[in-house]
């Protein structure tokens, strides 16, 4: 599998089947986030190789078999494709590591979810009805309601999960039926090409899987506004979201966005009573905020603690952050990677001189770690950051950083915590901590977020539907709403005793 993938490294343009560089002969160095240097390279695409790949896709639905193909037929191949993932499991998730900077074992999770998305998706569309017989109030009509899938459908990706946003989207997308053009994050497009590899080989039809490598403003922008588009799906920043969304909007495409957000974490009192729960909470209030330097959409950089609490708590929280081991993900011992560019690092450091020129108290973090034989001080690296005593006035208590910096908020009441925990122009994701059921219920009810953790943060389900409310973006992605954004329902009305109307008396 490497061989081949390195002998045409140059070439990771898919469309129709075979695989090419870009046609302006342009190249991009994939640099590893932890010493900067470069591990791979690719084509740079552009609106040229896009409308190639548009096409293909094109060409695959309208006169190909995949739109028609047996259901089981599609459910088996996407669980050959989770089969091959499993087997590619360490390979794949080492390339993860090496493009987005996170630790091996992260990576390799990452793609156990992956192979789980590819399972689930087969499961659901193998296990459902073809259509919904609607009752017309006549025997002489036959109604159906039945599923088709959208057409070609773009899909762009963001950098922090890779191959994990892809299959989000590529899996029910080839459930439903559609053809796709796929566009990763320019800085972290190497698992989403070996991806393509593996669909092949699993035998999806060509010209089904295209893949172009390249911009956002080029490649991405061409994928939105192109005329043979059906649908795009997109998941990344709001700028780049809304920017897509507008083009989409000029041809009347569908569209799915999920963005960023700015996730409370609520912690009550009641929840650090016993020493096994405040070191449950304060050990998982961690992990929402620092798990892959902070670049996760649902990342829990909002602590909201309730007031009586809240010294012992981040006392607590800033003691064990100062002790997470930075280093370069591929290292043995290593908790957390780099930031996965020198934006990103820079874009928290202007976060975190913000907030404290805006008054905020710094309780550790707040500076870039001293170089060291496993955290060379080319890498991109910068400390778990706890900034305490803040509000909704900051910058960095209203903005997603998508670094390691967690902001420290207080409250009193119920009313006070949910109201502090709604104040977002977001809604992806939020938690409650409480040892109360009755609380915990009625917060969660109040709580205007995607998904609501109770003492718990970060795990989902591919089962249940992911996406946000507000500026997190618009659809769902997995659970049964995460297939139907990749179908068109057709109402297919029958009479069975056709007569004259009479309507018209001519
Ligand atoms: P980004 O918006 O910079 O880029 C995302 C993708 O969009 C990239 O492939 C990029 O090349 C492309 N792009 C950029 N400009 C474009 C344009 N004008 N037209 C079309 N495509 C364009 O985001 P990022 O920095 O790669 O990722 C981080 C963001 O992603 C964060 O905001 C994070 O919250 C969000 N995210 C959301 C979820 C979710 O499930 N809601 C999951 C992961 C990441």
């Amino acid at each position: 599998m490497a061989d081949s993938r390195e002998l045409r490294s140059r070439a990771t343009i898919h469309a129709g089947g075979e695989w090419l560089a870009a046609s302006s002969g342009a190249t991009r160095e994939i640099l590893d986030p932890a010493d900067a240097s470069p591990f791979a390279v690719v084509a740079e695409g552009d609106e040229k190789d896009t409308d190639l790949a548009v096409a293909a896709a094109r060409r695959a639905f309208d006169a190909g078999d995949w739109p028609h193909t047996p259901v089981a037929e599609r459910a088996a191949l996407l669980r050959r494709v989770a089969g091959l993932l499993v087997r590619d499991r360490e390979t794949l998730g080492l390339l993860e590591s090496r493009d987005a900077g996170k630790t091996v074992e992260e990576g390799r999770v990452d793609i156990d979810c992956v192979a789980d998305a590819f399972r689930y998706f087969a499961d659901l569309v193998a296990g459902e009805a073809p259509g919904r017989v609607v009752d017309a109030g006549s025997p002489d009509i036959h109604s159906v309601v039945v599923h088709e899938p959208v057409g070609v459908c773009a899909m762009i990706t963001p950098w922090n999960y890779p191959l994990l946003q892809a299959s989000w989207k590529i899996a029910p997308a080839l459930a439903a039926g559609n053809t796709f053009v796929i566009k990763p994050s320019e800085i972290t497009p190497m698992t989403t090409v070996a991806l393509i590899d593996l669909l092949v080989e699993a035998g999806l039809p060509t010209g089904v899987a295209n893949i172009v490598t390249g911009p956002g403003h080029t490649v991405g922008a061409r994928l939105a506004e192109h005329p043979d588009v059906d649908l795009v799906s997109f998941t990344g920043g709001l700028i780049s979201g809304t920017k897509v969304a507008q083009a989409a909007a000029v041809t009347v495409k569908k569209v799915a966005l999920e963005l960023g957000g700015k996730n409370p974490n609520v912690v009550f009192a009641d929840a650090c009573e016993t020493e096994e729960g405040f070191d449950t909470a304060v050990d998982q209030a961690l992990n929402a905020a620092f798990i892959h330097s902070g670049q996760v959409c649902s990342a829990g950089g909002r602590l909201i603690v309730e007031e009586s609490v809240r010294e012992r708590f981040v006392a607590e929280l800033a003691r064990r952050a100062q002790k997470i081991r930075l280093g370069r993900g591929t290292e043995d011992g290593v908790e957390c990677g780099p930031l996965v560019s020198e934006q990103q690092r820079a874009k928290t450091e202007d976060f975190v001189a913000s907030a404290l020129a805006e008054g905020a108290e710094l309780r550790c973090g707040g500076k870039r770690p001293e170089p060291s034989p496993r955290r060379p001080g080319s890498g991109y690296f910068y400390e778990p950051t706890v900034l305490d005593h803040c509000h909704r006035e900051m910058r960095v208590v209203r903005e997603e950083v998508f670094g390691p910096v967690l902001t420290v908020e207080t409250f009193r009441t119920e009313d006070e915590a949910v109201a502090l925990a709604n104040d977002t122009e977001y809604g992806l994701a939020g938690a409650v901590w409480t040892a109360d059921a009755g609380r915990a219920r009625r917060v969660a009810g109040r709580l205007r977020h995607g998904t609501v953790w109770i003492n718990d943060f970060h795990p989902y389900l591919p089962q249940a539907e992911w996406g946000g409310f507000g500026k997190s973006g618009v659809g769902r992605e997995l659970g049964p709403a995460g297939l139907a954004e990749y179908r068109e329902s057709k109402h297919v009305y029958q009479n069975l005793a056709p007569k004259p109307v009479r309507w018209f008396s001519g």
